[in-house]
């Protein structure tokens, strides 16, 4: 389920058991003291509220882009489902909750609503989880299309408005859980229970499918595990502003951030390993993968580079065009992966030669290979051909390649006549590398540029 085979297993092994033991301990110390009554803070509530309807907003909506990107976190429709569910249920209790936007609820006669609320969400959210396991156990997300694996998460906003506005309009007609601040009665009641049960089912049933297996499966039991420690502390407290109602918004908030973490860290370890794909693919792209050296697009890239300098600088750049010799019977005689190792060498013997910092050389295609001598004139040029012809020749006595092998190289040089651009470089080069050819090979001919442009006419 998770796009690049590293992205489970490269978070932190430790965080998950420790945020586990964190939010343990925080629970095994508020619940003996859960019921003792602090001060009141609205306001915070109203924060709270806030924090927890982005936290849950920004998860489902992560999920969402993923999702319609065709991440394979397909299976994670109706978690994004779920929280969606979340934000829009904590919009509606801040809709409700008294103390937020004034002394009375927005909507809602009493702490009636917000209770009811509460309830609401607290059943959706881990019965929403639920259908994800499901969804799991089945198997059933992995032929749908992007765009059908949203219809989950508009139907679970649907529903979080639909039960939310029957909730804000009729709570006052539904069985009494609250009194004033109290609500001690949940704990009996369906609504108090209802949630306890779907909270703890979801979190057994989420760990005994996923197993834990990779960050996401961890991070969602985590957000699972503190929403069920929400739900226990908060019908512990048995009424608003105790210390366990306070502790069971901080787990919702965690509950709320857990996922979204674990997103985060998600995206980032993607944006890093295609940051790192991209520089490989800038290196792959103008490199030959047998040989090492640039390629064709990388040699024509720095020509013409090289050769505006040498133009606006008045200096002098030449050029080796280097074919090796009767290849074809190399190949027939000793076969592709001996004939390979001839060019490995070859290659090698051309960096040898021409070992000036800024000496460029290139497998130009095929067993041809080009090597452009910037600020080198014709003679030097001349010595490093010869240099490069000698080495071919003897790789064979150092033992490094099957057979003998021999190269014919042409040379062109610039400034001269008739040579004012690129293609009419490597074009005298190529004339004088055919003159080689047919002159006997194994040998280095300069271009005349007569000859050059004499190659380049039709008549
Ligand atoms: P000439 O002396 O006239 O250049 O003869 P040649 O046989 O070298 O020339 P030709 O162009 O007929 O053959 C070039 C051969 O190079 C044919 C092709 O199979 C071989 N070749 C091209 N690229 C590779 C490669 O990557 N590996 C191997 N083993 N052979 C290659
Ligand atoms: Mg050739
Ligand atoms: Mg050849």
């Amino acid at each position: 389920m998770i796009p690049d085979a590293n992205a489970g297993r490269t978070g932190n092994p430790l965080a998950f058991p420790l945020s586990a033991t964190v939010l343990t301990l925080m629970a095994l110390f508020t619940l003996p003291v859960a019921t003792v009554a602090l001060p009141a803070q609205p306001v915070l509530m109203g924060l709270f509220l806030l924090a927890v309807c982005l936290l849950n907003g920004l998860t489902a909506s992560i999920l969402c882009m993923l999702l319609l990107a065709g991440s394979p976190l397909h299976s994670l429709t109706w978690v994004a489902a779920a929280y969606a569910f979340s934000a829009v249920m904590a919009v509606m209790q801040m809709l409700a909750f008294p103390g937020i936007f004034g002394p009375a609820p927005l909507v809602g006669g009493s702490g009636q609503t917000a209770a009811w609320v509460w309830a609401v969400w607290h059943a959706g959210f881990p019965l929403l989880l639920l259908a994800h396991v499901g969804q799991r156990l089945l198997g059933r997300h992995e032929a749908q299309a992007p765009a059908t694996q949203i219809l989950p998460v508009l139907f679970s906003v649907a529903c979080a408005l639909l039960l939310g506005l029957i909730v804000l309009g009729a709570a006052e007609h539904l069985p009494v859980i609250m009194d004033g601040y109290h609500y001690g009665t949940m704990l009996r009641d369906p609504s108090g229970i209802g949630a306890v049960v779907l909270s703890v089912t979801a979190l057994c049933a989420v760990v005994g499918v996923t197993r834990l297996r990779d960050t996401f499966d961890r991070w969602l039991t985590l957000g699972q595990y503190a929403f069920t420690l929400d739900v226990v502390l908060a019908l512990a407290g048995q009424s608003r502003y105790s210390a366990g109602w306070y502790m069971s918004r901080a787990m919702s908030l965690l509950c709320a951030g857990a996922l979204l973490m674990a997103l985060l860290a998600h995206s980032f370890r993607l944006y890093r390993a295609a940051a790192q794909r991209a520089l490989q693919l800038q290196v792959e792209v103008v490199h030959d993968p047998m040989t090492g050296l640039l390629n064709r697009r990388g040699l024509l890239q720095l020509m013409q580079t090289e050769l505006e300098r040498a133009r606006r600088h008045a200096r002098p750049l030449a050029l080796l065009f280097i074919d090796m010799d009767h290849f074809k019977h190399i190949n027939d005689t000793y076969g592709h992966p001996a004939g390979d190792l001839c060019l490995k060498s070859a290659a090698l013997q051309l960096c040898a030669s021409a070992n000036r910092h800024c000496d460029v050389i290139a497998r130009y295609g095929g067993e041809e290979f080009v090597v452009l001598l910037p600020e080198c004139d014709e003679t030097g040029a001349g010595v490093v051909a010869e240099r490069i012809r000698a080495a071919v020749e003897a790789a064979y006595d150092h033992g490094t390649v099957p057979c003998r092998m021999s190269v014919s190289i042409g040379l062109s040089r610039f400034p001269a006549d008739g040579i004012t651009s690129l293609d009419e470089l490597i074009d005298a080069a190529d004339a004088a590398l055919y003159e080689a050819k047919r002159a006997g090979r194994n040998r280095v001919v300069h271009a005349r540029p007569e000859a050059a442009a004499r190659s380049l006419s039709p008549s």
